[in-house]
């Protein structure tokens, strides 16, 4: 059996990655097929930190406007992360692993605060910690939280998981000629504005020498895989 690449890893699930074809809201099927993967990468002995988005429920940039400021529209969105992530912390504790919430928006009555000792002590207790309500402050992005959070976390990498089995130079379901990258470095995927990340979390992903493995989650066992190193993926470091 082949060993983990990685021995602490942060994934990185999109809200819209539970919603399925609804677009909105939780596809309950999906979530229990993600936890089972969450689940058997636990089993390797790799060491969990979970960042979901929260685009399937609500988006700072896209309400704001609607009778709410950008600020008052991200904390909809960093507050949409918490009940995504209150979902997976159910799923991946029913599918077997033991799984905590810790939210950066505090939140004492729903589960405890982020806080670095915390979430490591979690870690090296054996749970599959998520990281909820994104960097606990507006403007940013649940990307960009994923790589803070393997950043201070001590992960060797970021799992981004996608619906598409890597980076193409343009989206592949609209052009037919997009070239799919195996590697880059987070310089060339700011400079050719490619869309898979915000340019803050690939400027923190550089800054940090933090190697983005981006893959298609839709495969069932395709975290397990791209910890083997065996996953179709594109790997974005430097
Ligand atoms: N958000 C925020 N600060 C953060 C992380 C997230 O304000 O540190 C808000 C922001 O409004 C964002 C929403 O939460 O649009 C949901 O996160 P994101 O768009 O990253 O979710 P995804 O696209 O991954 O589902």
């Amino acid at each position: 059996m082949t060993e983990a690449v990685y021995g602490r890893v942060i994934v990185k699930l999109s809200g819209e990655a539970l919603a399925g074809s609804a677009g909105f809201g939780v596809d309950q099927s999906i979530v229990e097929a993600i936890a089972a993967d969450i689940v058997a990468a636990h089993r390797m002995g790799v060491e969990l930190g979970i960042v979901v988005g929260g685009g399937n429920i609500f988006r700072g940039v896209e309400v704001s406007g609607r009778g709410v400021s950008r600020p008052t529209g991200d904390t909809m969105g960093m507050l949409a992360t918490v009940m995504n992530s209150l979902v997976l912390e159910a799923a991946i504790t029913r599918n077997g692993a033991p799984a905590s919430t810790l939210s950066a928006v505090p939140l004492p009555t729903v589960c405890d605060h982020f806080s670095r000792q915390r979430a490591l002590d979690l870690i090296a207790g054996g749970r599959v910690v998520i990281l909820a309500g994104g960097t606990g402050n507006p403007y940013f992005t649940t990307d960009t939280t994923a790589v803070l959070r393997a950043a201070e976390l001590d992960c060797q990498a970021v799992l981004k998981a996608t619906n598409v089995d890597g980076v193409y130079s343009a989206d592949p379901k609209q052009d037919k000629s997009a070239v799919r990258y195996d590697r880059l470095s987070p310089r060339e995927a700011m400079e050719r504005n490619l869309k898979v990340m915000d340019t803050t979390a690939f400027a923190l992903a550089r800054e940090n020498a933090m190697p983005i493995i981006v893959f298609s989650i839709r495969e069932p066992g395709a975290i397990e895989a791209v910890l083997r190193g065996k996953g179709r993926a594109t790997i974005v470091a430097e």
